[in-house]
């Protein structure tokens, strides 16, 4: 507010300022700094394109899956009444076509968008004072609206739903996480893990499955729900690959298809936030897709998270600089695996052993 920064009619801001300036010069002392990274030499550290045996494979597919979300508000008579539009969309790029059309002088715009196949999982999701009929809140709006939209997606007609895949993956959990609660606002029992509609044995609340993301938690009943929108596309992109790498393995048909596909995903591969616990089946899995399709092909999959923003791409940046200013510090054609020990020295700073 305004007035805040008024006192008997004249600003205090200058004053605030100079406060304010003088209690970060005296936190800033108190700051660890990261002092060893300027020491590393890269030249030595990365490993050369050319240090690595070349590969004659070239995959004929790229499946590419992508999130987007954004959020409006409605008029229903309720204040700050809001909705998210969530879109997660896999493009399947056919590599064969595309290399064939490059030998051409001048590429045809309408073939080459004949090269990729979009398909899309759009949903809406209610935010802030948008309640279902049917339903007594927006939490329990929102979890319904969740389970319907596993329950609904499936890529092929004849294999698993996407609720399938994440069941599948629910099961293999690791059981000695933190109960969570019941979704149920007076329930104070810990919320029971089951598959499909179920009922809570202490307060008889209705149930999903898909309960355990907990990403009804970062629902905000009195403002923007930007963070819930945001986990629930990064949960459908991750639940999007497991769904189709299963899915190309329940087809007969495809399933030979995935010695010859490349899986890029956005973003990045880990899950953070309540739904968490889904990277280890997650990992899980994909060792044993892999595995499958190493005994039956001998070949391996590949699946690359790109980063466009964020903190890795931040750190990239900075050792890319260097010292006077310019950048390329890092050399080109080269490659640099992080450890764990390395990210949490230099990237997501945390001086814990474990
Ligand atoms: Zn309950």
């Amino acid at each position: 507010m305004s007035g805040d920064n008024f006192l008997n009619g004249k600003s205090y801001e200058p004053l605030r300022r100079l406060l304010s300036d003088s209690k970060i010069s005296e936190l800033q002392a108190k700051i660890r700094i990261n002092k060893n990274i300027e020491d590393i030499n890269w030249d030595e550290k990365t490993i050369k394109l050319s240090e690595l045996e070349q590969s004659s494979w070239q995959p004929k597919l790229l499946i590419a899956i992508d999130g987007d979300y954004s959020k409006s508000i409605i008029q229903n008579g309720f204040p700050g009444a809001e909705i998210g539009y969530i879109t997660v969309s896999t493009v399947v790029i056919l590599l064969d076509k595309v290399r064939e059309l490059e030998k051409e002088q001048f590429i045809d715009p309408k073939k080459f968008r004949e090269t990729e196949e979009p398909t899309s999982i759009d949903s809406l999701f209610v935010g802030c004072n948008v309640v279902l009929e049917g339903e007594d809140s927006a939490k329990s709006s929102m979890r319904k609206i969740l389970f319907n939209e596993f329950q609904k997606f499936r890529v092929f007609n004849n294999t698993e739903t996407l609720l399938d895949t994440y069941e599948y993956l629910l099961q293999e959990r690791a059981t000695n996480g933190r109960a969570s609660e019941c979704p149920h606002d007076n329930c104070k029992e810990d919320y029971e893990f089951n598959v499909g509609e179920y009922h809570c044995k202490s307060c008889n609340g209705k149930l999903y499955s898909t309960d355990a993301l907990r990403l009804h938690e970062l629902l905000n009943s009195s403002g923007t729900s930007g963070e819930m929108y945001g986990q629930i596309k990064e949960t459908f992109k991750k639940l999007q690959l497991i769904h189709l790498l299963r899915s190309f393995e329940q087809e007969p048909k495809y399933f030979s298809l995935l010695r010859d596909i490349v899986f890029f995903v956005e973003g990045t591969l880990a899950v953070f936030s309540t739904a968490s616990w889904l990277a280890k089946p997650i990992r899980t899995e994909l060792e044993r897709l892999n595995s499958r399709v190493n005994e039956e092909f001998g070949s391996n999959l590949i699946v690359l998270g790109i980063e466009r923003s964020g903190s890795f791409v931040n750190h990239f940046s900075t050792i890319d600089t260097m010292k006077n200013g310019s950048e390329h510090n890092f050399p080109n054609q080269s490659a640099f695996l992080l450890t764990n020990e390395y990210i949490k020295k230099h990237i997501v700073f945390n001086d814990s052993p474990t």
